[in-house]
């Protein structure tokens, strides 16, 4: 059963019922909405016969948005016997909307069987589907984790232009969904899950997730590395109107337009660099009073005509109506406030590589990322790091799919060593 769409009428008639009712509360605009698709899609799936599982357009139901005072998006909202009970805002994973539901309903999402893969993907992003639709394609029983939805960072962006094979550029969400759809057409499963705990030495290797334990012969390693957030206020919602995490993917569109650049160590310099070929104007806020990137950047930066810094300033709100128009900064020393004006925000304030859940098992480099080279192999046999978790140069879509091909070009060859 698919989420229902509904308007105020159906949402009154639903109210009206016996049964609880989940209602998302989204806008076609928002990225962070789309991304929760698959996992409410499957919620819908499997609490339907329990719960009345909705979405309301708010740009179609102003009023009825007003009414539940929804100020963020996306916000689930639980109704029961008519009243709102509880609510959620940007849920970081299907997990997550599950222990919502648990903790308001009591109803609770059944164990998954137990079963041994050949291949098991952590993750569903690039790089995660292109492991999945080689192994399926070689006739390896594989099944993706993934928590959330597939695509991973890619789906937050409305545009990739730097993705060979799509003149006009493509949309990140919906190469996410094509990636999927492809590799699930050669017999991949995908369980939209949250991985808790592994056990990569066993045989078969232990993947625990919030629906049970599944085992593997090998892994694919594929969780990805998140740009770090500021941590200010709609920061999420506002990621492809003004908010950016990449100057090499979205710089493009900024072109004789005023940008800020956050940061201050080697990717934000590079960014700086990068955007001052492509916009008309760059500020650097940093919240030192120098650079801490390597000397090779300082002097370009410095002397570049269109680059301007403000040292010592945090972000401490950005300023919006349908896009981001500017940014309210800080003095870390007075606390002064000041508004600056600006049509793009690229946040370069580092990454995280998603590896707290190896950590002990699974050599990782200074800065948390897996070792693994070309090879995508570990120190573990039979477990592979493939994408953005992985030490490379560059992260991007192309070289995360080239990743998950290689992966399991070598998963093969250390199964054929199991088998001889
Ligand atoms: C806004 C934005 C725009 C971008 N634009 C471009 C662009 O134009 N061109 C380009 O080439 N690159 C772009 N990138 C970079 C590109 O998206 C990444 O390099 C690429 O997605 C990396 O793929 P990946 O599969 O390695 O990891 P990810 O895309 O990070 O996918 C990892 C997946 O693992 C899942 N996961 C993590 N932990 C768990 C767990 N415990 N259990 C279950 N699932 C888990 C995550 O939910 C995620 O879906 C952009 C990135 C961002 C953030």
């Amino acid at each position: 059963m698919a989420a229902i769409q509904m308007n105020k009428e159906m949402f009154d008639w639903a109210l009206a019922g016996d049964k609880p009712v989940l209602v998302d509360y989204w806008a076609p605009w928002c990225t962070y909405c789309r991304k929760i698709t698959d996992a409410y899609e499957q919620i819908a799936q499997e609490y339907g016969e329990d719960i009345i599982v909705a979405k309301i357009n708010i740009d179609d139901e102003e009023q009825l948005a007003i009414e539940q005072q929804i100020e963020l998006i996306p916000t689930l909202i639980i109704y029961k016997n008519g009243r709102a009970e509880a609510s959620v805002v940007a849920p970081e994973s299907k997990a997550a909307i599950d222990a919502f539901i648990a903790d308001t309903l009591g109803v609770r999402e059944e164990k998954r069987d137990e079963k041994v893969y050949d291949m098991v993907v952590i993750g569903g992003g690039p790089a995660g589907y292109t492991a999945a639709l080689y192994a399926a394609r070689s006739g390896l029983e594989t099944i993706v984790l993934e928590r959330l939805s597939a695509g991973g960072q890619m789906a937050l962006t409305h545009q990739i232009d730097n993705y060979p094979g799509f003149e006009e550029g493509v949309d990140g969400y919906t190469l996410g969904q094509k990636m999927r759809t492809q590799a699930e057409r050669f017999g991949a499963k995908t369980e939209i899950a949250e991985v808790l705990s592994v056990d990569l030495a066993a045989m078969p290797k232990a993947i625990t997730t919030n629906l049970g334990t599944i085992y593997g012969r090998t892994v694919v390693i594929a969780t990805g590395a998140n740009p770090r957030e500021l941590g200010v206020e709609q920061e999420r919602e506002m990621i492809g109107r003004g908010v950016n995490y990449c100057a090499a993917c979205d710089g493009m569109f900024y072109k004789g337009k005023t940008v800020v650049v956050v940061g201050g160590g080697n990717s934000a310099a590079a960014d700086a660099a990068l955007l001052s070929r492509i916009a008309e104007k760059v500020i650097v806020v940093h919240r030192r009073d120098t650079l801490r990137a390597t000397k090779v950047y300082h002097q370009p930066l410095m002397e570049a005509k269109n680059v301007e810094f403000r040292w010592n300033r945090t972000v401490d709100a950005l300023l919006y109506g349908d896009k981001l128009y500017g940014l309210r900064l800080r003095d870390v020393h007075t606390g002064e406030t000041e508004e600056i004006a600006c049509d793009g925000l690229f946040i370069s304030v580092g990454r995280q590589p998603a590896t707290k859940l190896f950590e002990g098992q699974i050599t990782l480099d200074g800065a948390g990322y897996i070792m693994a080279d070309e090879t995508t192999r570990t120190n573990i046999p039979g477990v592979f790091a493939a994408g953005d978790v992985r030490t490379k140069a560059l992260r991007q879509v192309v070289t995360a799919v080239a990743d998950g091909a290689a992966a399991v070009h070598h998963a093969e060859e250390y199964l054929a060593g199991m088998k001889a």
